[in-house]
């Protein structure tokens, strides 16, 4: 367990976080964030640095001893003044910087302070105050400032009439001492700060934005705990960071910090340009700063490092590819479909080619394509010198067959023919349905004599091998064949002309038998 501890926060981010002053409800949202574990989930190893008045925010996050911190309107006065520090959202949506008075004293406006000593913290952080008083037309030469002890004792013993206090703070000892007190808030004459700001410096805005915007969020997500959890961590603060602040003190400081943030009413973290721009105003008009230059960047922009000009760029090249590949896909579906219908269509010519060209019963070539096949073959023959034979094959008193055994039988009997003569040739040899019950092979480099051989072969197997027909029954049949061999006077038709001729030679002398051509024929 301790060692798997150890390898998380060995790949953790340690922050050193700087607080604006000593561990109270104050900065709730930073102990809910840490120890909810929202800054380890977003990487970070967060220690939390209490504040002093002489450990300062602003002088941390400059020395480089703290990477991020809390701060009140010093930070913007600091950055008017040039110092390279950036924020990155606003916790508290009002100050909870105010004057405070003993009701006894019967000051309770700015005009009453005239002539009075106010204990102030000094430095900008009465730039508020003196706003106010001028605002409300107060000679503020006439009212005695003077430095702050710190303790609010000093007001109720009078060494003050009036105490820069914090609404969330000093009022809850008054109130346990039952001493009335008036509150004098900028706020009410018109001078509205910001508080309590996250921030860092321009150097880790510029080089770690990631960074910066994950610590924001996760600090954010611990405020949002906070506030929907407050008695959970004003425990964990007695236990764990502060155990000399009462849990009712807290409780209190909870409820007043409500007030300051409104987290119902306002997204908590949420920055407002011009409420900076205001109150840059009133540094400007106590001259205390010369001009508003610095404000410009002092905002922490969640898109930094990349430009309204490459957002554009980018967003414009996104849209394009995007219409690219859309065109590309229909494209692509239009070209898919082209080719499967062209494909589609040449497999249909193919087999109405194979049709037209193809006898139905037999699957032979019909007359007119082995018409055509031969005449190929005539043409390369007269130009190579090649030889080729013809044997027309006329089966014997085929009505007969068709007689006795019926026209299917005999149609069975042709297609067992059709296949013998497939089956039983080349693959060069030409075979088609020449007619009725008539067959014609065309065999390509064949002289006469081996053509006769084959059709005496053929003759024979006929006579030896009875054709299956239906019911067990079968059919002996024969066949007379003209055979012929190619001559180079043959042109056109001749020489089936003349396998034709050898045919009826073959039949008048008694069927069964093969006949070659000669010219006496
Ligand atoms: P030959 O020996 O003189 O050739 O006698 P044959 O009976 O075979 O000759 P013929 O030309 O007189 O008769 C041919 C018969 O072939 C006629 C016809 O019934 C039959 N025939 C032709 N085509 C088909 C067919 O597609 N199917 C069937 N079952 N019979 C056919
Ligand atoms: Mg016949
Ligand atoms: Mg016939």
């Amino acid at each position: 367990m301790a060692q798997k501890d150890q390898l998380i926060s060995s790949k953790l981010d340690p922050i050193r976080f700087q607080l604006r002053w000593h561990h109270q409800f104050q900065f709730a949202g930073y102990y809910a964030a840490k120890e909810k574990g929202f800054y380890e989930r977003a990487g970070f190893d967060v220690t939390l640095v209490a504040g002093s008045p002489e450990v300062e925010p602003v002088t941390e996050v400059l020395a480089g001893r703290a990477h991020y911190a809390e701060g009140n309107s010093e930070v913007l006065y600091s950055r008017l003044k040039g110092e390279p520090l950036v924020a990155m959202a606003v916790i508290f949506q009002h100050s909870p910087s105010v004057l405070l008075a003993l009701k006894s004293s019967g000051i309770a406006t700015p005009q009453d302070l005239v002539g009075k000593r106010v204990m102030s913290v000094g430095g900008q952080g009465d730039a508020v105050f003196l706003a106010m008083m001028n605002k409300q037309k107060v000679p503020v030469e006439q009212v005695e400032i003077i430095g702050s002890s710190y303790q609010i004792d000093d007001l109720v013993q009078g060494k003050t009439d009036a105490f820069n206090s914090y609404l969330t703070n000093e009022p809850f000892y008054l109130e346990q001492q039952g001493v009335p007190y008036n509150i004098i808030a900028p706020k009410d004459y018109g001078v509205d700060f910001y508080s309590d700001i996250l921030f860092t410096t321009e150097e880790e805005a510029n080089n770690n934005p990631e960074r910066v915007r994950r610590f924001k969020e996760a600090t954010l997500q611990g405020w949002k705990y906070a506030f929907a959890n407050p008695e959970e961590i004003i425990q964990i603060i007695r236990e764990k960071y502060n155990d000399t602040k009462t849990l009712n003190h807290m409780r209190f400081e909870a409820l007043s910090i409500q007030g300051l943030i409104m987290p119902d009413l306002v997204e908590i973290g949420y920055i407002n340009q011009e409420r900076f721009e205001a109150m840059a105003q009133v540094f400007l008009q106590q001259g205390m700063i010369d001009n508003l230059d610095a404000l410009e960047g002092f905002i922490f922009d969640e898109e930094e490092g990349v430009s309204d000009e490459v957002y554009s760029l980018l967003i414009a090249a996104c849209l394009f590819l995007v219409a690219a590949l859309l065109v590309a896909m229909v494209l692509a579906l239009f070209n898919h479909r082209l080719q499967n219908e062209i494909q589609e269509r040449k497999t249909v010519e193919t087999k109405l080619m194979q049709l037209a060209d193809t006898d139905d019963l037999t699957q032979l070539l019909n007359r007119r394509a082995f018409t055509k096949r031969y005449n190929d073959e005539l043409v390369r023959a007269q130009r190579y010198g090649d030889i080729f034979s013809v044997l027309l094959l006329d089966l014997d008193l085929f009505k007969k067959v068709n007689d006795r055994y019926g026209h299917e039988a005999g149609d069975r009997v042709l297609k067992a023919v059709a296949d013998l003569l497939r089956e039983d040739t080349r693959e060069s040899d030409i075979c088609g349905r020449f007619g009725g019950e008539e067959f014609i092979l065309l065999l390509p480099k064949t002289p006469l004599a081996e053509a006769v051989v084959y059709a005496e072969r053929l003759c024979q197997h006929f006579r030896q091998y009875p054709i299956g027909l239906r019911d067990d029954k079968s059919v002996t049949i024969t066949a007379s064949i003209g055979v012929v061999e190619w001559s180079k006077d043959d042109v056109d038709e001749a020489t089936i002309l003349k396998a034709d001729k050898a045919l009826y030679k073959a039949k008048s002398e008694g069927r069964d038998q093969v006949a070659i051509y000669n010219d006496s024929l």
